[in-house]
């Protein structure tokens, strides 16, 4: 076993905390890496608080990493130790199913297994994520990260980035595309980058004219306020697709009529109910309501590929693993343009050794 060190939630309402612990002996497959960068995704924040009620402690947080591979197990063809390597939001799948065959590891059948939060297919023990000194990953989870992409920024791509590039692929967006995009916040903002950045035509959607010069900043064409009926009505009709990252319960019959005919809204952001939404719009222009989770691994890899070509990478504000706890309550206050990345460079090798 490999001794490492991390932050974690002991309970839904103890903040995060030092906490040691052991990675798993590496497995012919596994490649073991050293954690040099770690997004905060609002998700693990729900989760360490129990938001959605399925939270094992103690919890080790974190699905957007980035770091370098200090060891390979006997078997590990891809990479070798010094690569610069990424894992999201899933370590492991069944790798057999239909789905999985298909690359959508994200939608196994028997379910993927998460970064954290959730039990190792094999041995059953808890899986612990990024807000960590050490990783162990089969390789296959690993993501290569490309060269010209910044280490230092690229973590978010990998929830935020694939969790909306993954709908812009499947909805086939590209030049002249009428793209919307609801929420500016960390999916949000990645979203208006990754859809301008393939041509898109990208409005943000919101309650506040005063995201207006950052969704020009990101790369959208225009604002579109909700609260201002008559710009509602007059952009009816006007979007082939709508990318909708609001991550709390919300009202989306407001947005239904923007749809075009056979066009689509679709949910990344919360996870649980809705208010009620009406059907009227939906019959009417044959309009749907998706969701999506994530994406696949080939097309994770695709998304940091696009990103180095593109030159797409999220805004963010580094912190010291030390400050996790004001950058949850900044979170939740929507306080962070647009994501937090942590500097793993800050956790001391052991709380012991800190102290
Ligand atoms: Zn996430
Ligand atoms: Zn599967």
């Amino acid at each position: 076993m490999m001794k490492t060190t991390g932050y974690a939630a002991q309970s839904a309402d103890a903040a995060l905390a030092p906490f040691d612990f052991e990675r798993r002996e590496l497995r012919a497959d596994d490649v073991a890496m050293e954690v040099l960068y770690c997004g905060v995704c609002h998700s693990d924040l729900h989760q360490a608080r129990n938001d959605w009620g399925w939270s094992q402690y103690p919890m080790v947080p974190g699905h957007e990493i980035v770091g370098r591979v200090i060891a390979v197990g006997n078997a590990v063809k891809l990479y070798r130790i010094g690569d610069h390597v990424a894992v999201g939001c899933m370590v492991d799948s069944c790798r057999e199913c239909d789905q999985c065959r298909k690359g959508l590891e994200q939608l196994c059948r028997k379910g993927n297994t998460q970064t954290y939060n959730d039990k190792d297919r094999f041995s059953c023990e808890p899986t612990h994520g990024g807000y960590s000194k050490h990783l162990v990953v089969r390789e296959e989870f690993a993501l290569r990260v490309p060269d010209g992409l910044d280490l230092s920024k690229a973590a978010p791509l990998l929830c935020a980035g694939i969790t909306t590039y993954s709908p812009l692929r499947t909805w086939n967006v590209g030049p002249g595309s009428r793209v919307g995009v609801i929420g500016l916040g960390g999916l949000g903002h990645m979203a208006v980058k990754l859809a301008a950045a393939m041509g898109a035509d990208v409005t943000v959607v919101s309650r506040s004219k005063d995201k207006e010069a950052d969704a020009l900043t990101l790369g959208a064409d225009r604002l579109l306020l909700s609260s201002d009926t008559e710009a509602m009505a007059e952009a009816a009709n006007g979007f082939d697709l709508i990318i909708d990252t609001v991550p709390v319960k919300h009202d989306i019959n407001p947005y239904l009529p923007l749809l075009d005919v056979d066009s689509t809204l679709v949910l990344v952001g919360q996870v649980g109910p809705l208010a009620e939404p009406s059907t009227v719009p939906l019959l009417l222009g044959r309009r749907r309501i998706a969701g999506s989770p994530i994406g696949g691994i080939a097309e994770t890899q695709e998304m940091l590929n696009f990103c180095a070509k593109a030159g797409v990478l999220p805004d963010v504000e580094m912190i010291g693993i030390d400050q996790i706890n004001q950058a949850f309550e900044r979170l939740e206050r929507a306080d962070v343009r647009y994501r937090f990345v942590i500097d793993m460079a800050t956790l001391p090798a052991s709380p012991a050794s800190a102290a």
